[in-house]
């Protein structure tokens, strides 16, 4: 009933379908923000990297400026530090400490403030938000009153997007005002709204980018007291923007954690702001992909795991999922290379739970296919044994009677009372059908001890051709009866190891068929060579021949071609699956070539190099 089996197919389907959008659906309710920064920072540490030419230098108060000083720098060395710094006529300075809080004396304070002032766009950052009304913030007590103070926050995801304190994005605008990195950046490519930069979203009513991180230590470092000590030249750090911070691993303050590096001190705050100008310079920041998006990767891998874990068997299932799994990831990572971040954690877990929840059911489907397959086979098996022990029971049984009628009909025969011409001929086909039957029941009896008992070669080295000789000769009569001329091609051979009683059979089988099988006065053609270490032996005739598709199936138990069956040829139709299983117990191979009408080739060839 095809129509109902497509409706069950239908149903079957469309409810996975169901399934895999329930899933979908499902996983999409959960924001997963820490598994999918897991996987923003794994594509980060995955991503190629490349050498960053930059108009950024990052200069950090180190181990050995404090070393060289002897003490940490006060209010006297940053003077000195910053007058040191006009030399190389920098574009804009991001000062990340507050002279307010150095050590020093107001006159010291005063001349450092006047310092600053040579330097164009000598920003302070603090890190503070700039709230209307509030600006106060941003200014310092005389003598520093007039440094240019500006919000220059480092944003950590400490409470929200991934929660795990690691810092990834970059404050851009709030509030009708650029961040100091902003306005650096924009020294260098200035734009006209904060949503010209590339990936811009809001977030708690500030503008926001995802940093383009490079890997740690990509741009350019110098130490705070090369710059006090003139050890630099100037001519190639000229008209760049410089970043001044700490890095004496002394406090965490002074650092953030990165995508590429989840320790206390994994870059330094000043780096950080390096690459936060940097990407905004560039205007490439990360830009994610849209919530659609997100949803629709989603549900297709829901489908194409229900697809695949029902489709395909468990293991090659597995190895697919893996290996959509693997493409997907490499997509990902493609995308992320040309600054687009498209989910991997919910596209993944809709792979993971679908096959999760799914693989069961699959298993048991599976279980119960091949339960029903063997208990399939069992059934054969049984049926092929009744019909074995039915044929040789029923073989057995008939033997007697068939006796007794070939033993009645010559006694008929031969009665002293003459026959009429007529009765004599009737006793005598009686005879004759009697003896082939006797001979059919015979074949099918040792065919059944054969299968049961299994052969046991008894190797022997053998002449092939004084054996096709004589069974040539045997078969003499049978030929001649049909008007065919037998003729034999023998090329000379070496004795061969073969089990002389089985490879008789076979030659017998193959000669005794192309005669049974020919036309009268047609020509059977037997020849004998070797080739490649082996000896062929080939039986042709131009007979019947046999349909294309039946070739495989004449070595079959029982199988007779329907040529045959329509004919008054009679046979048991096992004689060429004896012969073939003969042939393979010898590690030979035997082939037919046919065309119907035109005749048959049958080929044997027999390894020359058995074990005795
Ligand atoms: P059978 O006792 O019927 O001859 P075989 O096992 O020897 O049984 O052969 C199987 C079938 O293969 C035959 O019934 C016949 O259809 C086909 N066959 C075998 N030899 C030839 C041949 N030389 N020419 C045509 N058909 C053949």
């Amino acid at each position: 009933m095809p129509v109902s089996l497509n409706k069950k197919h239908i149903i079957a389907r469309l409810m996975r379908i169901g399934f895999a959008l329930g899933v979908g659906f499902l996983l999409l309710q959960f924001p997963l923000h820490q598994w999918e920064f897991a996987g923003y920072d794994l594509l980060f540490r995955a991503k190629p990297s490349f050498q960053v030419e930059s108009d950024i230098i990052v200069v950090n108060i180190d181990r050995k400026t404090i070393e060289e000083l002897r003490h940490e720098p006060d209010i006297a060395d940053h003077n000195l530090f910053v007058q040191s710094l006009k030399k190389l006529q920098p574009k804009g300075v991001l000062y990340l400490m507050n002279p307010a809080e150095l050590v020093g004396t107001a006159k010291q304070q005063a001349a450092f403030a006047r310092s600053a002032d040579e330097i164009s766009n000598f920003i302070v950052s603090i890190e503070d938000v700039p709230i209307a009304g509030a600006e106060n913030k941003f200014k310092l007590s005389p003598p520093l009153n007039h440094l240019n103070l500006q919000p220059g926050i480092l944003s950590k995801d400490s409470r929200n997007f991934a929660g795990d304190n690691v810092s990834r994005r970059a404050l851009v605008y709030y509030e009708g005002r650029y961040f100091a990195q902003a306005q650096l950046a924009q020294l260098i490519n200035p734009v006209n709204s904060p949503k010209d930069y590339q990936g811009i979203f809001t977030f708690k009513g500030s503008q926001q980018v995802l940093v383009n991180l490079k890997r740690p230590k990509s741009f350019k470092h110098l130490s705070f007291i090369d710059i006090i000590d003139q050890n630099f030249d100037a001519e190639k750090l000229k008209n760049k923007i410089i970043i001044v911070g700490q890095d004496a691993q002394a406090e965490a303050n002074n650092y953030v954690m990165t995508p590429y590096l989840r320790d206390v001190t994994a870059m330094s705050k000043a780096e950080f702001n390096a690459n936060i100008i940097h990407t905004l310079i560039k205007n490439n920041a990360i830009v994610q992909a849209p919530e659609w998006l997100r949803a629709l990767v989603t549900i297709i891998m829901a489908i194409i795991t229900v697809f695949i874990t029902f489709t395909f068997r468990p293991v090659r299932g597995i190895l697919t999922l893996l290996a959509l799994g693997g493409s997907y990831f490499f997509v990902s990572l493609a995308c992320f290379s040309l600054d687009f971040w498209i989910p991997l954690a919910h596209p993944f877990l809709a792979l993971f739970v679908g096959y999760y929840l799914l693989i069961p059911f699959r298993l048991v489907q599976e279980n119960k296919k091949s339960w029903e397959y063997q208990q399939r086979n069992k059934l054969l098996t049984q049926v092929e044994e009744l019909k074995n022990n039915f044929i040789s029971m029923m073989s057995h049984d008939l033997k007697t009677p068939l006796a007794r009628i070939q033993g009645m009909a010559e006694m008929a025969l031969n009665d002293q009372h003459p026959l009429s011409s007529q009765q004599n001929e009737a006793i005598n086909t009686i005879s004759k059908s009697s003896v082939e039957l006797t001979q059919f029941v015979n074949s099918i009896l040792n065919f059944g001890r054969l299968e049961s008992e299994g052969v046991n070669l008894r190797l022997e080295t053998k002449d092939l051709n004084t054996m096709v000789e004589d069974i040539v000769k045997k078969y003499k009569y049978l030929a001649q009866e049909k008007n065919i001329e037998v003729i034999t091609e023998l090329e000379p051979l070496f004795a061969t190891p073969v089990d002389g009683d089985l490879i008789q059979q076979v030659i017998q089988n193959l000669i005794e068929n192309a005669i049974k099988y020919s036309h009268e006065g047609g020509k059977v053609l037997i020849t004998t060579e070797e080739m490649d270490g082996k000896i062929h032996i080939q039986v042709s005739d131009q007979g019947l021949g046999i349909e294309q598709d039946e070739l495989d199936k004449v070595f079959m138990k029982f199988y007779r071609s329907k040529n045959a069956k329509t004919s008054p040829i009679k046979g048991t139709g096992l004689g060429l699956y004896l012969t073939k299983y003969f042939v393979e117990l010898h590690k030979g191979e035997i082939q037919v070539d046919s065309v119907v009408n035109s005749g048959s080739t049958f080929t044997v060839k027999l390894p020359t190099d058995l074990d005795i």
